[in-house]
Order: C-alpha cells, then sequence, then structure tokens
C-alpha cells in the first residue's frame, strides 16, 4: 500500500466487497499526486478490481457562474484525458438529485467500495453522510488536499496559526513525501467492469444540459482569459512563480501593484494541483530563505488552518462561529452609527465613496481573483458600511463565491471571517463600529502602496 494509513479514514464498517473500486472524486481534480485516487487504485489492485471515477458535476455550484463552471468543466476534460492514458474511465453525473443519482450509479456499476476525497464545507459533509446512511459497500475518505490530514493535524478548532503552527511543522516530516506515479491500471482488471471501460463523456451535451438547466450558471459572471484551466495549466502557473517570483515574495506579495504572489489559489481550490507538489517544489528552489519561509507559511499553515476552522466549526459561515470577545465586542458595537451604509446592489456594482475599494471589486468581478491584501481591505469595509455584521459576513460571502475564481473554499469562509469577526486574530484597540475587530484605513493603504496606481489599473477597464 502506497498511502500513509493516517491519510485514509474508514467512514463505515462494512467490508470491501467484490466489483470495481470506485473514486467519487469530488474537491481534488487531478489525476497525479493525488492520495484518494492512489488508494483506490491500491484497493483495486490488491483486490483484483476494475478502478474508475466519478464526479458529480453542480452547475451552479454553491452560487458560482459561468467563470466557475467553465474552469471547473474545462480542468475535467483534460482530466479526463489523463486518466484515459491510464485506462482509467471518468464518469460524470450531471443529474439533479445529487446523492440519490451518485448512489444509483455506485449501485449500477456493482461497486465494491467507495473512495471519497475530503472537503470540510458543510455540503460536501452532507452528502458523504447521505451517501454513507444508504451504501452497502465499505466507505473511505482520503485527505488529499491537506499535506498533513486535517484529523491528524488536530482534532479541535485551533485558536490561531500560531497553536497549529507548531503541531504541523511536528508532523510534517512523516507526510511531506514525494507522491508515487500514478500506474496505468492492467486492461485485464478494467474489461472486467464490462463496457464501462470505454466511457466517454457526452461534453457538449453535459455542457448544454447544464447551461439550460434550471440552474445554469449566470452567464454574467464571464469566464477568464488570464488563467487557464487544469492541471498542465497549473503547473504552468507554478514553474513560473518559482522561476520569476519567488525570490521576491516576502516583499511584493502584500503590493496590490505587484503580481508578486504564486496566481495558485484558483488551481489549489479546484485541485489541479497538489499543496504537497507545491510545496516539494518549492523546496527545491535555491530562493531567498525568508521568501521560501513565508511562501510555505500561507501554503501549508494558513491553508490548512482555514480546513481546521471548517471543520470543526460548522458555524464557519456565520457570526456565532467568531471566537468569544469578537462576538462581545462587535455587539457592543452594532448600533454605532455608520457614515455610509450601502446595500448589496451597491457594493456589487462598486457605486461606494471609496474608489480604492470599488477597483478592488472590480479586479474581482473582471479578473475573477482580487489581490490578497486588498481582499482583507475589501471585507473590512463590508463590516463598516453594513447594518450588521451579519448582513456584512452574508454579502462577502456571496460576492466572494460568486466571482472569486478560488472562491467557495474553506479559505474564503475562513478570511471573511477573520476580516469581519477577529477570526485567527487577537483584539485591537477599541472603535466605532469594528470594537476591538481589527481596523483597516484608506490612510494605512495609501501608506504601503500607490493607491492611485491600483484604482488606475482596475477602475477604467
Ligand atoms: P499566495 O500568496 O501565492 O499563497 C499561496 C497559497 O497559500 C494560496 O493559493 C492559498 O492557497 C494559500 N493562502 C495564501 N494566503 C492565505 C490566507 N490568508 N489564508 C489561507 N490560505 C492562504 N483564498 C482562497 O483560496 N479562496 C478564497 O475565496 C479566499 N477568500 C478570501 C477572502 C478574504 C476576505 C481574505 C482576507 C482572504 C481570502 N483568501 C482566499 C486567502 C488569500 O487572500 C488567497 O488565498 C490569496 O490571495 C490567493 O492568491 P495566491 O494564490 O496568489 O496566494
Amino acid at each position: 500500500m502506497r498511502v500513509n494509513p493516517q491519510r485514509i479514514q474508514n467512514l463505515n464498517n462494512l467490508p470491501i466487497q467484490k466489483g470495481p473500486v470506485i473514486y467519487w472524486m469530488n474537491r481534488d481534480m487531478r489525476a497525479d499526486d493525488n492520495w484518494a485516487l492512489l488508494h483506490a487504485q491500491d484497493l483495486a489492485l490488491e483486490h483484483k478490481q476494475a478502478l474508475i471515477v466519478v464526479f458529480n458535476l453542480v452547475a451552479d455550484f454553491m452560487g458560482g457562474g459561468l467563470r466557475q463552471f467553465n474552469f471547473k468543466t474545462e480542468g475535467l476534460k483534460e482530466l479526463e484525458n489523463n486518466l484515459n492514458k491510464k485506462n482509467i474511465p471518468l464518469i460524470i453525473s450531471y443529474q439533479d438529485n445529487q446523492p440519490e443519482n451518485l448512489l444509483k450509479i455506485f449501485t449500477d456499476l456493482k461497486a465494491g467500495v467507495i473512495v471519497t476525497d475530503f472537503c470540510p464545507l458543510k455540503i460536501c459533509q452532507k452528502w458523504i453522510t447521505q451517501i454513507k446512511k444508504k451504501l452497502k459497500v465499505a466507505f473511505r475518505q482520503v485527505d488529499a488536499h491537506n499535506i498533513v490530514p486535517c484529523w491528524i493535524a488536530s482534532p479541535k478548532r485551533e485558536f490561531g496559526a500560531y497553536t497549529i503552527r507548531p503541531k504541523i511543522h511536528r508532523l510534517l516530516p512523516d507526510f511531506m513525501e514525494e507522491f508515487p506515479p500514478l500506474k496505468k491500471h492492467p486492461a485485464e482488471l478494467q474489461k472486467t467492469a464490462g463496457k464501462i471501460i470505454a466511457h466517454k463523456n457526452d461534453w457538449p451535451e453535459i455542457i448544454k444540459t447544464l447551461t439550460s438547466g434550471k440552474n445554469a450558471p449566470n452567464p454574467l459572471v464571464k469566464p477568464v482569459t488570464w488563467l487557464k484551466p487544469g492541471a498542465a495549466s497549473a503547473q504552468k502557473t507554478l514553474r513560473d512563480f518559482l522561476e520569476n517570483r519567488l525570490t521576491n515574495y516576502d516583499s511584493d506579495r502584500n503590493d496590490p501593484n505587484k503580481d508578486g504572489s504564486s496566481n495558485l489559489s484558483p488551481h489549489l481550490h479546484y485541485g489541479h494541483i497538489s499543496a504537497q507538489r507545491v510545496a516539494l517544489e518549492t523546496q527545491k528552489y535555491d530562493a531567498h530563505i525568508a521568501a521560501q519561509e513565508s511562501f510555505l507559511e500561507e501554503l501549508i499553515i494558513r491553508r490548512e488552518l482555514s480546513d481546521n476552522f471548517c471543520f470543526y466549526n460548522s458555524d464557519y459561515d456565520n457570526p456565532a462561529g467568531f471566537p468569544d470577545w469578537a462576538k462581545k465586542t462587535i455587539n457592543e458595537h452594532r448600533d454605532d452609527p455608520r457614515e455610509y451604509i450601502y446595500g448589496r446592489r451597491e457594493l456589487e456594482t462598486a457605486k461606494t465613496h471609496d474608489d480604492l475599494w470599488n477597483a478592488a471589486q472590480m479586479q474581482m468581478v473582471n479578473d475573477g481573483k482580487m489581490h490578497g491584501y486588498m481582499r482583507m481591505y475589501w471585507a473590512k469595509k463590508i463590516l463598516e458600511w453594513t447594518r450588521s455584521p451579519e448582513e456584512a459576513q452574508k454579502t462577502a460571502i456571496y460576492l466572494n463565491d460568486r466571482y472569486e475564481l478560488d472562491g467557495r473554499d474553506p479559505n474564503g469562509f475562513t478570511g471573511i471571517a477573520w476580516s469581519i469577526g477577529g477570526v485567527h486574530d487577537r483584539a485591537w484597540g477599541e472603535r466605532e463600529i469594528f470594537g476591538k475587530i481589527r481596523f483597516m484605513s484608506f490612510g494605512g493603504c495609501k501608506s504601503k502602496f500607490d493607491v492611485k496606481k491600483y484604482i488606475r489599473t482596475h477602475l477604467q477597464k
């Protein structure tokens, strides 16, 4: 077996039966460097069975528009080719009625065991629970997204980076290993699954059905051209970052006028590339050490802390999930007068009095990726300009998930809860509306970077 058993959880106690091994792929849409797929293949080889990947495609998943749908489907088309090279079919399930339809596919395929990847978000956990209830064969989950599996990194909700960091650093030597390659699955085993081995998805039909159905993705949220979807583009993006930008990452990443960060978040979100691969390649690079450390801090500690927050706290999307000190302070300030109050429409169309905020909003609307530094300012101003922290958080999640390519991700829920609700942060000096939540101002931005240039770039597109 090639996969560290600590990465794997048995979700029911049912035995593995005769029949194909199904990898129900959810979060990690790639063929290479995928612990869940490797585990599924190990089981298939051990039990001399066929190996099949099933993906459940939802048109408007968590409020995403055509931009996200396009990024996902194009990545899946490339994945189908990559899997086919290894003799492995990819079956796209795209009917309504998600868990029932998936269960029907598993039953029709006469599955002997189901392996899925790990995602801490409520919708994914709900599907797992629904499937688990009705499944009559073994069901396993593999954390293929985090370097240290979420449940091994910590058994509880962590207070902040300072509490999870030593735990992850202690465990990294056990998990930061090179990936074994995915093998070509033996043709004689695949034949046992009958015709399914030759399955090819009818992409034009799938796309037509999903983009014209009642849950069609919003066509106004247009696909972007600056970043190509898929695993090959993810590898190219990584190479470009390592060769050209890593060495200045610590100094450049907080300047919104510079392209100083990796731009990997959309690919990491869709699982086109594994964070572990990114970390392994980064360590090989002879870059300025402070830059390397600072990048790995974001990629590993901050990212895995987000999964921890969402996994151990189902209130990751509402103020009940804020720490007690933050709940108290925002309640004490909820009736403070607001100089500006904006509704969702004014925010969405970037019609506030603050052109720096408007520029950040338009960067997200046009490019599908707001600069990381501006995301903090953007979310904090939503707290300042809406009627309540509840409304602020809901609005920020709505906009983030609608426009960001990397939205609908634990990092988004956590970043918003950090900005608006002090999650993983500490109390700061008290002030109007924010209470003790960390404040950010236009003046602060002005002292850090050329705000006029940023406004010119993103407001005059
Ligand atoms: P890099 O600086 O190159 O970082 C590399 C990787 O590390 C990122 O791709 C990401 O996976 C991880 N990372 C970086 N910063 C953080 C962070 N603060 N927290 C957790 N992981 C981090 N990130 C998303 O992936 N999706 C979101 O929807 C999202 N929404 C956010 C909303 C707000 C209000 C805030 C404050 C932050 C949000 N972030 C989100 C976190 C962060 O801003 C982005 O991950 C980062 O800007 C992505 O750009 P990059 O890949 O070039 O980052």
